[in-house]
């Protein structure tokens, strides 16, 4: 579904993403796991646009996507980006990031709405549908500061879905919310995975990884250091002394 070549991202003198290959089937759930600062992010970001890359190819559904090349440099194509392609890619962030002045309905449908130009009632149709999924029907109306921090990522999910995207990326979706919250979330991404969802979540929940994921790729210092099933990555520990570490800190 989307392929990644060679991707480099750096920051002024610092490398985030320093050259990573990647392919990620339809239907697949990977989860990406390392240590902060190891460019688990920034990864994420380029793959939804959001970051301009320095090198690489990123391919969707097989074909080059986001960037065209001029002077020999990768330049972000905003005609491609900003329509067809954020449809195509949902995000959900650590801290939700709503839009506070609108109501829980009106973030649903925003994308809808002004990024792929449908009607009201279709929008609001969609968002109602969305806000079902999530099991927040009831909150329509409401605005989210009145909600809790499960209920708020939960309404980002909606949101997110709302575009239809073929792809869902997760980054530390559970990490803001206080411990009793974090199961609803997890829930949630649960069932979408369930309906087939492709998806790459980011997060240091290691149970929640070793459940839902198909794959787990270890991330270090902007690089792929190891990449396996749940069981390899996880049972197999002993064989990498960085992932040994990196687990022993945060279980
Ligand atoms: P965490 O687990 O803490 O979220 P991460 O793996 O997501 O970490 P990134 O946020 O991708 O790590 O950051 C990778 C590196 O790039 C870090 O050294 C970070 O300081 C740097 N970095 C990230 N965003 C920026 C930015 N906008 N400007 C400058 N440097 C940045
Ligand atoms: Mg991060």
């Amino acid at each position: 579904l989307i392929q990644l070549e060679g991707i480099i991202k750096r920051y002024k003198n610092l490398t985030a993403v320093n050259g990573v290959n990647l392919a990620v089937y339809p239907g697949e759930k990977l989860v990406i796991i390392g240590p902060s600062g190891s460019g688990k992010s920034t990864l994420l970001r380029s793959m939804n646009f959001l970051e301009e890359i320095d090198a690489g190819v990123i391919r969707f559904e097989g074909r080059e996507a986001g960037y065209v090349h001029r002077h020999g440099r990768l330049h972000l194509d905003r005609q491609q980006v900003v329509c067809p392609l954020r449809a195509e890619i949902g995000m959900v962030f650590q801290h939700f990031h709503l839009f506070p002045h609108m109501t829980v309905l009106g973030n649903v449908m925003e994308g809808p709405l002004t990024v792929q130009k449908k009607p009201v009632p279709e929008a609001r149709a969609i968002a109602y549908d969305m806000l079902a999924k999530v099991g927040l029907s009831d909150k329509r109306d409401v605005f989210p500061a009145t909600l809790s921090g499960g209920q708020k990522q939960r309404v980002a999910i909606a949101r997110a879905l709302a575009m239809r995207p073929k792809l869902m990326l997760f980054d530390e979706p559970t990490s803001a919310l206080d411990p009793e919250l974090v199961g609803e979330v997890f829930d949630t991404i649960h069932a979408l995975a369930d309906e087939g969802m492709t998806m790459i979540i980011v997060t240091h929940h290691m149970g929640f990884a070793r459940e839902l994921a198909d794959r787990v790729i270890f991330m270090d210092g902007g690089v792929f250091v190891a990449e396996g099933t749940p069981q390899e990555i996880f049972d197999e520990r002993m064989q990498n002394e960085r992932i040994r570490t990196f687990l022993s800190r945060i279980i």
